[in-house]
């Protein structure tokens, strides 16, 4: 057999890398997309990056992932799709894409006939993630967002789905490790398909920081040993810390943010950790910590809106 494999306009043979787009019917919208075909068979592995597109951290570890992976020494095939979300790459968009105003990671698996996100959702849930063995969604802190690195899987799949993708959230080698829930995302919505699936952090505020960089590419070598597509050990990582809650605090407010916490904080129940203050500098509200815990991730710019987030503690 000398089968190619094709995603969108990209088609690699055996031994073979191939470059090309995937497109979004009725939107104008394109995608990136590499398939990396190995000589000998073996598992397909799903890459993105850039679902949100103000995410550089995963954007460049694909990119790079790209350019690192010889086909001549792989056994199966690697998809990577480096920057999903390209409306909202180009505009720097934090959040949702320009085009409808949503979060595309709250629409999966999308929907042929929806506004532009959905539609995005659907093309690439139907065709790089569809028919993957196992899946890696990069993601970090957006361009307002500071974070601790994590990795999450989905708790409520399948119970076979949910102990591997906790295997490949382990091999993935962040230390901090949530099983959570996020609705509509793209690694819920693969793992309810019985695809094993991880959303790793690393990385935010616009920056393009190497050493987060590392933890991802570190992170995807990593997952693609374990399951057998390159040769060569797992590094060796932190042991896994596996946070029991993952708490979200929201603003009740238009304002300003002002946070009394740094990322990596330890912080006790009902400790102050922020307040919210209105455009002549009076307080609306002070932001409480729900639990002790430490603070995983925290926006770090002050314009806040009701509904946002502010910060995550997991406990
Ligand atoms: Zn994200």
């Amino acid at each position: 057999m000398n089968a190619n494999f094709v995603v969108g306009t990209a088609s690699a043979g055996p031994g073979e890398k191939g470059f090309g787009t995937l497109g979004v019917p009725g939107t104008g919208v394109t995608m990136p997309v590499a398939v990396i075909q190995g000589r000998t068979p073996g598992p397909c592995v799903c890459i993105t990056a850039g679902v949100h597109g103000a995410e550089y951290v995963g954007i460049e570890a694909a990119i790079r992932t790209i350019g690192g992976l010889d086909p001549l020494a792989l056994s199966g095939t690697v998809v990577v799709v480096p920057v999903v979300n390209t409306p909202a790459f180009a505009a720097r968009s934090i959040y949702v894409c320009p085009l409808d105003g949503k979060n595309l990671n709250r629409v999966f698996p999308g929907s042929r006939e929806g506004t532009p996100s959905e539609r995005m959702a659907h093309a690439l849930f139907a065709s790089a993630i569809r028919g993957a063995d196992a899946y890696i969604d990069l993601h970090g802190g957006d361009l307002n967002e500071a974070l601790l690195p994590f990795t999450i899987y989905f708790g409520g799949a399948d119970p076979e789905i949910v102990a591997r993708s906790c295997e490949m959230a382990e091999a993935f080698g962040i230390s901090h490790i949530i099983e959570g829930s996020v609705a509509g995302s793209a690694f819920e919505a693969a793992s309810v398909a019985g695809i094993p699936s991880i959303l790793p952090e690393a990385g935010g505020q616009g920056i393009l920081d190497e050493a987060m960089v590392a933890i991802h590419l570190r992170g995807i070598r990593n997952v693609l040993s374990t399951l057998g597509v390159i040769p060569g050990a797992v590094e060796p990582a932190a042991p896994p810390v596996h946070v029991k809650r993952f708490l979200w605090l929201r603003s009740d407010h238009a304002g300003l943010f002002y946070p009394r916490v740094a990322v990596g904080d330890s912080v006790a129940e009902g400790e102050v950790l922020g307040e919210i203050r209105d455009w002549f500098g009076r307080r609306l509200a002070l932001v409480n910590s729900p639990a002790h815990g430490s603070v995983l991730f925290l926006v770090t710019t002050p314009a806040t809106n009701p509904g946002d987030p502010l910060l995550a503690i997991g406990a």
